[in-house]
């Protein structure tokens, strides 16, 4: 098994804030941005003493990336590369806003190593953008496309968004369609989740949205027609062309370790979890917060069955020493005929159908 690390840099930076986002991202000035840029080499630096592993995949996420410039951005992965040993083949993903990507410098990002850029892009329907409070336009989304595109970068995944107020089965295809036709690699498509201390959680009822049902006809709908489309849905959420699933994501899903440096990162490291915390004052003070011990059966059959393959019996047994207990094979076999789950000699795994409903039969499994 690989030894290798993921490393997660978040920057907690976003031009206007979203009514929906839970995120810890605000707005901030110039000199801010500075500001940060130093702790997050001093808190690189910390980290490629303590954890002197090959990195396989770097992930610039947030908030909005973009906002920092490229200048910035390149002055942070070269000090990472500096620091740290990154693999050739590492993928390297930056998060980019369309609104600040429609004018950064790709070329300069490109060339410093950034290689797979993932755009929040959410719909390509006008007003359900500015019903989400986005500030970038149709345009700006696609003129971000073309011109990463021409900068050299061939690894471009859109983030699409679910259950928006007034979506429709049709606006929703219209979104899946313009992902389509920029030919990107990746698409990455999320139920909209109401979250508590957002301004969408105190209007939600003046809001349309949509209920239960409707999402799950959205989000069948959507894997139906990305298939069609060659995005193929290797996790619940992602779809991607052959050979174009996130690594740092997957890094994820299969428990393996990653590092997360930022104010609300989380980190996987050495058997441990733990994160910093929504605080830049405990960032800045290096004041990691332990949430226990990861990596364990319950949390491996967890991370697992978010994945398209599923939970493969003979990992399980590699991982852990002994045979998949045989009462999780037979309950999921139950959910079979619901059409909820797939069971061979080899795997359980979810359907699209059982995805919409993965939490309680996973709670029933373990
Ligand atoms: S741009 Fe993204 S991170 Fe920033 S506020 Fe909007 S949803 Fe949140």
């Amino acid at each position: 098994m690989s030894n290798s690390i993921g490393l997660y840099i978040h920057i907690p930076f976003c031009k206007h804030k979203c009514p929906y986002c839970d995120f810890f991202s605000g707005n901030a000035d110039e000199n801010a941005f500075d500001n940060y840029v130093i702790e997050l080499k001093d808190k690189i630096k910390y980290w490629s003493e303590k954890a002197k592993r090959d990195v396989a995949t770097v992930y610039f996420g947030g908030g909005t990336p973009s906002v920092l410039g490229a200048d910035r951005l390149c002055d942070i992965l070269d000090f990472i590369k500096f620091n740290f040993n990154i693999q050739n083949n590492a993928e390297i993903t930056v998060e980019v806003n369309p609104d600040s990507a429609k004018t950064i410098d790709f070329e300069k990002m490109y060339a410093c190593g950034f290689n797979r850029i993932s755009m929040g892009m959410q719909t390509a329907v006008e007003d359900e953008l500015r019903l989400l409070g986005r500030i970038h336009s149709i345009d700006d989304a696609k003129t971000s496309v073309e011109r990463a595109k021409s900068a050299g970068f061939n690894n471009i995944s859109l983030d699409l968004m679910m259950g928006i107020p007034n979506q429709t089965i049709e606006s929703l295809e219209k979104s899946i369609s313009f992902c389509a036709d920029c030919k990107v690699t990746h698409i990455s498509s999320y139920i909209l989740k109401i979250e508590e201390n957002t301004p969408f959680y105190k209007v939600q009822n003046k809001l349309k949205l949509a209920d239960d049902d409707m999402q799950a006809e959205m989000y069948l709908r959507a894997v139906e027609m990305l298939d069609s489309l060659g995005y193929k849905q290797y996790e619940i959420s992602n779809f991607a062309k052959q050979g174009y699933e996130s690594r740092h994501n997957t890094n994820y899903w299969r428990c393996g370790e990653y590092i997360g440096i930022g104010p609300s990162a989380h980190s996987f490291f050495e058997g441990k979890r733990f994160f910093y915390s929504r605080s830049m004052d405990d960032f800045n003070n290096n004041k990691l917060s332990f949430e226990g011990t990861g990596g364990d059966e319950e949390e491996f059959i967890m991370l697992s069955l978010r994945l398209k393959s599923g939970l493969n019996y003979s990992e399980f047994e590699e991982k852990f020493g002994y045979t998949l207990p045989s009462y999780i094979i037979k309950k999921a076999k139950e959910y079979e005929k619901y059409g909820y789950t797939n069971v061979t000699d080899k795997s359980i795994s979810f359907t699209p159908k059982g995805f919409l409903v993965s939490n309680s039969i996973i709670s029933e499994l373990i």
